[in-house]
């Protein structure tokens, strides 16, 4: 807990001196951002995101590895996905509800130029298509998360199998995975330090003209992220998973303050895990099956981005959206989200796809990117937290189906 109050210090100083910086002295920010902020964040963004595939590859080798029974493996995954796209669901229609409610894009409550060229976002079939890599080691080499999760479960379904006989590389990579968790806890001490540096760099690059100029955009993306957090995470985690919601974010923290920093659910996953495994109570075997999928296909927060831009871009051009239209979004707004990279701004790019499927224009975009990279920050952590929460459910409903009494453990 300490280590979260200084993360969280890291965060709020950062944010102030951002802020200064923005306010008194906008034109020493750029080299302060070259030599300080900039290296210093990415430093601590690259010491993380090098133990990424390395921790996803192991651990969900290993975690196969633990589950005999491919049954359980295919219950599990089922189980997972439904969390996934129900809550997804629930967060695009927050989003459509609030952005239809509060009105963001009429007249007057926004002003600014739109320009933006919209490039192509991957077409999801491919997405799926590929999920079998057909070499591997360029799946490791490119770090192609999908493809990378996909190999480890035949790799680790392989050594439960074999048994005995593979018993030898199934301790090689128990060790490989134990030692990875011991990297992040080495990296995390550096945490508070990064945090810093990569919000101050983020919120003093940010120009007050756009934030003031998107309020209203801005503002309701935010409630829906707020609602959604609270409210559908804290009903799973209350009501399915019998677990006190408060002492759940808590425990979490660490990890969302991470995520909130990086902006990367993908670069978080180490850090995501280890939270879960040790603060949330979360077995490995379930944390390292469901968070890394989740880090790569569960997108709560980028799809509530998506759902209110939609809305925003159809009330600026003045289209009214037709039921089956809002229907198509919110479709396509999970697809898109699934789609999305797990990195800073994609569920930008891949908004794009949304608003053609409904024959918006992507020109407004551009007055969205203005505003992005501090809701970007803010959707990723909604996004981790919905994998935790996916995982607190998955760990839950297997202890009942294992005939356990459930019970709080937090
Ligand atoms: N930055 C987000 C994430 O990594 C993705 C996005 O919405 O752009 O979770």
């Amino acid at each position: 807990m300490k280590l979260t109050v200084k993360i969280i210090a890291g965060l709020v100083l950062g944010i102030l001196v951002g802020v200064i910086f923005n306010l008194f002295a906008p034109d020493a920010f750029a080299p302060v951002d070259k030599y300080l902020f900039g290296p210093v964040g990415q430093i601590f963004l690259n010491l993380i995101k090098m133990l990424v595939v390395p921790i996803v590859f192991f651990s969900i080798v290993v975690g196969t590895a633990g589950i005999s029974d491919p049954k359980k493996l295919g219950r599990m995954g089922g189980k997972t996905v439904g969390f996934f796209l129900v809550t997804t669901t629930i967060a695009i229609s927050i989003a459509m509800a609030l952005a239809y409610l509060i009105k963001p894009g009429v007249e007057g409550s926004f002003s600014g130029n739109a320009d933006f060229e919209a490039q192509d976002a991957p077409p999801v079939m491919d997405t799926i298509i590929n999920i079998i890599p057909t070499n591997p080691v360029q799946a490791l080499v490119e770090g192609n998360m999908l493809q990378i999760i996909a190999f480890a479960i035949f790799i680790g379904f392989a050594l439960a199998i074999l048994g005995d006989r593979t018993k030898a590389l199934r301790n090689l990579f128990e060790q490989g995975n134990d030692v990875m968790m011991y990297l992040v806890k080495i990296i995390m001490e550096t945490a508070p330090y990064g945090a810093f540096a990569l919000i101050a760099s983020a919120v003093g690059g940010q120009g007050k003209e756009a934030l003031q100029s998107m309020g209203m955009y801005f503002l309701v993306v935010l409630g829906a992220l707020l609602i959604h957090f609270l409210f559908t995470y804290g009903s799973a985690i209350y009501f399915l998973c019998k677990e006190n919601p408060i002492k759940f974010y808590k425990a979490f923290a660490p990890a969302m303050a991470v995520a909130f920093s990086t902006s990367s659910s993908s670069g978080t996953l180490p850090v995501s895990m280890k939270t879960a495994q040790e603060n949330l109570k979360i077995p490995k075997q379930i944390s390292s099956f469901v968070q890394p999928l989740g880090a790569t296909i569960n997108m709560d927060g980028t799809a509530i981005m998506q759902g209110v831009a939609t809305i925003f871009i159809a009330q600026i051009t003045g289209v009214d959206l037709t039921f089956t239209q809002l229907v198509i979004v919110v479709v396509t707004a999970t697809l898109a989200s699934i789609g999305t990279a797990g990195v800073p701004g994609v569920g930008l790019i891949m908004l794009a796809m949304v608003l053609k499927q409904v024959g918006l224009p992507v020109e407004p975009i551009g007055l969205i990117l203005a505003v992005d990279r501090l809701l970007d920050m803010t959707r990723t952590a909604v996004n981790i937290t919905g994998d935790a929460a996916a995982a607190m459910y998955i760990t839950k409903s297997e202890e009942k189906r294992e005939g356990k009494e459930v019970k709080s453990v937090l």
